[in-house]
C-alpha cells in the first residue's frame, strides 16, 4: 500500500491524484489477510500530502456470543496528513512537524498507508462483535450454539420439574455452590 509521491511534492499546493486502492494484507496482525478496496485522494498541502478516501475490508473476527468466527465488514475513512522527511528537490533531511504520531513520507518519497489502514480498523472495529444481530449465543448449560436450533436442556430457572428437584436438594442438606445466585 504504498505510494511514489516525488512528483506530487513538487507540485502546487492543492494539486490532486486519484488512486485505486486494491490490496491483500494483514490488518490486525493475526495472520489472517484481508482485501482492502476502495479509493484514496492524494493533495498536496502546504505542509505535506494530505491522504483522504474511503476504503472497505472485511476481517475475521470472532463473535462475543456464540465465539464462532465470521467475517466483519469494515469501511475505512481515511483522512490522515503526511509529512516528507526529505525535501524532494534537494535531498536534504525536513524537521518533522510536532505532532506525535504523525505520518511522514520517507526519504525515497513513498507514502505507505498501511500503519494509517490499520488503525483506522482497530478504530471502527467493533468491542463486542456479533455474528448476526440476533446471535441467540451458547447454551449456558451445555454451550451449545443455539443459532444452530435448541438443545435438550430445559430453560433455565423456568420449568417447575427443576425448582421442585432444587427444592428437594435443599431439604435433604445438599450444598448449594455459592455465588450462583
Ligand atoms: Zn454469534
Ligand atoms: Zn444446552
Amino acid at each position: 500500500m504504498q505510494i511514489n509521491v516525488a512528483q506530487q511534492l513538487k507540485e502546487y499546493i492543492g494539486s490532486i491524484r486519484n488512486y485505486e486502492v486494491s490490496e491483500v494484507f494483514d490488518i490486525t496482525g493475526n495472520g489472517n489477510k484481508s482485501l482492502v478496496q476502495g479509493k484514496v485522494k492524494l493533495m498536496r498541502t502546504d505542509r505535506g500530502i494530505l491522504v483522504t478516501g474511503g476504503l472497505q475490508t472485511e476481517v475475521e473476527v470472532t463473535c462475543s456470543r456464540c465465539l464462532s468466527l465470521f467475517s466483519c465488514p469494515l469501511t475505512l475513512n481515511i483522512e490522515e496528513e503526511y509529512f516528507p522527511t526529505t525535501d524532494v528537490a534537494s535531498g536534504i533531511p525536513l524537521p518533522l512537524p510536532e505532532e506525535p504520531g504523525c505520518f511522514t513520507i520517507d526519504e525515497h518519497h513513498v507514502l505507505d498507508l498501511t500503519e494509517a489502514i490499520r488503525q483506522q480498523a482497530l478504530l471502527v472495529m467493533p468491542m463486542k462483535p456479533l455474528c448476526r444481530q440476533d446471535c441467540a449465543g451458547l447454551c449456558p448449560n451445555c454451550g451449545h450454539n443455539l443459532n444452530q436450533g435448541a438443545c435438550g436442556c430445559p430453560p433455565q430457572g423456568t420449568d417447575p420439574r427443576w425448582a421442585e428437584l432444587s427444592k428437594l436438594a435443599l431439604a435433604s442438606g445438599v450444598n448449594e455452590p455459592k455465588g450462583t445466585e
